[in-house]
């Protein structure tokens, strides 16, 4: 039997293919008619083109529903999907394209589906083991090469199933779209509950807090990174009433702060729902629906997904294994096998601990960890010391290289203060070598689009702080 995506996909759709799948704000509709028989055009495309079962499709293109076309049309023949950071430059997209060697790289697919249009759509779908590849995500790489995750149809199906359970999607669904689908998280995560269900989505190009407020009444699940439900609480006109109709807020990609967490649910009464996830799993733990939602834990591992801390300690780096974890890298057969353990778990890099009732919480990257003097500081724990004093919005802790130390703690804290009162204050509840050497104050912290505080700007910009190369 084949387990291609698309039939899974398409055995969801709704009978009544005249439903909306895609809501514009303009007041557009795209039908799952409509999105059939697009995929069906851009495939009839992809093969008058040449593109082969097994090839690679390259896009860095603007979100639109023909994008995702574009992504069914690529299962349909049986090739794999490369999405690309919209922000990344030439050099880098060369990078991808040297390393990938697509069959077609693809810049605008609404101009794709318009050369498609009068082509008869190929009903064909090519048989799929679970196991062949679909889809290759580069990883953001903030440090080194990045890496393009192997995620079959089995391991994507395996995950958009899950979740579609998990989060209690019917098709009465009306799913607010605001993030970008060359990530996970908007073409995986989100998108794939929405196309299990066959309910519509409000599809918005990017997060903007007036379309957003906008669509509310119509929506009635949300999924966004931290930054949206920051951005929607600094908004006047979020309230109660705004958010009343929504069944569910969902947010991952990065950490939520538990101060947002509960400014939200002071505001509208609703706790979000904090999963945790990446490329090369999609999603992993998430907090449950009808349960306890704890602020700060991403919750459980998803029914079929092991979780266990590496090397049997109570916090430590985050293994995983399950039908929804990645095969590999591409062409980087000696780092797949740095990643995966000898009986066959995946390092994930995220550190963690799992509390005796089974929920996960995450405590930073293994590659964040300091090590000062000898000690093994972990940002995190001293973020939350920070994040709690007067004036702190938010901290971002890093290592700093230090002629005595190796490397010092250093506090970079958007909001207002005094570095000495901060590092007298944390000193209360630290152990010394965890408080900060240096404290900052910056306006805000440097994010990438998917919310990720990025660290790595953080370091270079700091490196210098105890003289020239710590020195
Ligand atoms: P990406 O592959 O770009 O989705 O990045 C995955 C990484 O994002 C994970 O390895 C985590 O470090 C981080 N991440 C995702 N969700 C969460 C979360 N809810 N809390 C903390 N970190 C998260």
């Amino acid at each position: 039997m084949s387990e291609n995506l698309f039939s899974l996909f398409a055995s969801r759709f709704p009978q009544d293919r005249a439903k909306p799948c895609f809501l514009t704000p303009d007041g557009g509709a795209v039908s799952y008619g409509e999105l059939e028989a697009g995929a069906g055009r851009l495939a009839a495309l992809l093969r008058a083109k040449g593109v082969r079962t097994g090839d690679r499709i390259a896009v860095q293109a603007p979100k639109s529903p023909q994008m995702v076309m574009l992504w069914l049309a690529t299962l349909k023949v049986g090739a794999a999907f490369l999405p690309l950071n919209t922000a990344y430059t030439a050099a880098e997209i060369q990078y991808f394209l040297d390393d990938a060697e697509p069959a077609l790289f693809v810049r605008d697919a609404a101009a794709l589906a318009a050369e498609a249009q009068d082509l008869e759509p190929l009903d064909e779908v090519v048989p799929r083991a679970a196991s062949d590849l679909a889809a290759i995500l580069y990883t953001s790489g903030t440090t080194g090469r990045s890496k393009g995750a192997m995620l079959s149809h089995g391991n994507l199906a395996a995950n958009a199933l899950a979740l579609h359970a998990a989060w209690g999607f019917t098709p009465d669904d009306v799913l607010l779209h605001a993030l970008p689908i060359f990530h996970v998280h908007g073409l995986f995560v989100a998108l794939h509950c929405a196309l299990l269900s066959g309910g519509p989505m409000l599809w918005l190009d990017r997060f903007d807090e007036a379309q957003v407020l906008a669509a509310l009444p119509r929506a009635t699940v949300m999924m966004g990174v931290p930054t949206f439900y920051v951005r929607l609480l600094a908004h006047p006109g979020f309230t109660r009433e705004a958010a009343a109709h929504m069944r569910l807020f969902i947010s991952g990609s990065a950490p939520l702060l538990e101060s947002t967490f509960e400014d939200f649910e002071a505001r509208t009464g609703q706790r979000i729902l904090e999963r945790y996830g990446m490329s090369e799993a999609a999603i992993i733990t998430t907090n449950p629906l009808d349960g306890e939602r704890v602020a700060g834990s991403v919750g459980f591992p998803l029914p079929g997904v092991g979780l266990r801390i590496g090397g049997g300690e109570d916090a430590g780096v985050i293994e995983i294994r399950g039908p929804s974890v990645f095969s590999g890298y591409w062409r980087m057969p000696e780092k797949t096998a740095e990643e995966f353990t000898a009986d066959g778990w995946f390092i994930t890099g995220d550190v963690g601990r799992v509390d005796p009732d089974g929920r996960v919480w995450i405590s930073g990257r293994a590659k964040d960890l300091i090590i000062s003097g000898g000690y093994n500081v972990y940002p995190k724990e001293v973020e939350l010391v920070l994040d709690e004093l007067a004036g702190v919005e938010e901290s971002a802790v890093i290592g700093a290289p230090h002629p005595d130390f190796g490397e010092a703690v250093v506090a970079v804290i958007a909001g207002q203060g005094e570095e000495a009162a901060v590092i007298a204050a944390a000193r209360e509840k630290l152990a010394a070598f965890k408080a900060p050497k240096r404290v900052v104050f910056v306006r805000e912290l440097p994010r990438n689009t998917m919310g990720k505080v990025q660290k790595n700007i953080l370091r270079q910009t700091y490196a210098d702080l105890f003289g020239p190369r710590g020195s």
